[in-house]
């Protein structure tokens, strides 16, 4: 079985102005001096608008970029306000978010849109981070397995090589709730996650395929979940946006 290095990403989302580089320096700071020692890949997605800024600031350095979101729209054109995701690779991201649920439930986005902007990654160069996750009514409903099963397949590009593939599972309902699943119930999921793989990638080796928790993941709940089986890391938001408590997540690594 592949051994998968763990992935902690920090996903800004809208916020951070010029003067929150400093906290990204100092997210970096720590990614260089303890990253490799305690086995983790440490990635920062923020505003697109930053993004040149710090791949120029932190050059060789071993902090990964991402960017938050890419258009499905393969090429240029004619498509005011979208970026592409050629553009956010060559602006500095590694990583793009993709189907993320603030997307998905602000603009509309399907799982075919999803797809799209994955394979726009992918054939970017850069690693697509693919978010699935069912809501709160989906979930009383016990509908959990069925979306989150449906998502990986409808939002995953069959021939994406595994090494490449990102799955962050996001419950909607966990998002900046302050609360989470059991790490039971996320071992679980992503077990499931990793079975729909198995039978939808062309190249197998889903044993590949790093497979992401995100949710209301802080320094007093990190250790149990990102120590739990079959969790590669994760997908952090409000607590990534200090790098105080984002390197304390990080630092479970070390323990
Ligand atoms: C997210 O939105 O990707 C996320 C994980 O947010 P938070 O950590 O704030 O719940």
């Amino acid at each position: 079985m592949p051994r998968r290095r763990p992935l902690l990403a920090g996903n800004w989302k809208m916020h951070g102005l010029k003067s929150a580089l400093g906290e990204a320096e100092a997210i970096a700071a720590w990614a260089e001096a303890n990253a490799a020692r305690v086995g983790v890949e440490i990635a920062l997605c923020p505003p697109a608008t930053l993004l040149p800024l710090l791949r120029e600031r932190l050059v060789g350095g071993s902090l990964r970029l991402g960017a938050q979101d890419c258009s499905a729209e393969a090429a240029f054109g004619a498509f005011t306000g979208e970026l592409s995701a050629g553009m956010l690779a060559d602006a500095g991201a590694d990583y793009i978010i993709v189907g993320h649920s603030e997307r998905r439930a602000r603009h509309g986005e399907r799982d075919a849109d999803v797809l799209a902007k994955a394979e726009n990654a992918l054939a970017a160069g850069a690693s697509p981070i693919v978010c699935v996750g069912e809501t709160a009514g989906e979930r009383r409903l016990g509908l959990t397995l069925d979306v989150v099963r449906r998502q990986v397949r409808g939002s995953t590009p069959a021939d994406a090589p595994p090494e490449a593939l990102v799955i962050a599972y996001e419950p909607v309902w966990a998002i900046g709730a302050a609360r989470t699943p059991e790490a039971a119930d996320i071992s679980r999921i992503h077990g499931v996650i990793r079975a729909e793989l198995a039978g939808w990638l062309k190249a197998g080796r889903a044993d590949a395929v790093r497979i992401l928790y995100g949710g209301s993941l802080n320094p007093a709940n990190a250790a149990l979940i990102l120590k739990a089986p079959d969790v590669d890391g994760g997908l952090v938001g409000g607590a990534s946006l200090s790098a105080a408590s984002f390197t304390a997540i990080a630092a479970v690594y070390g323990l």
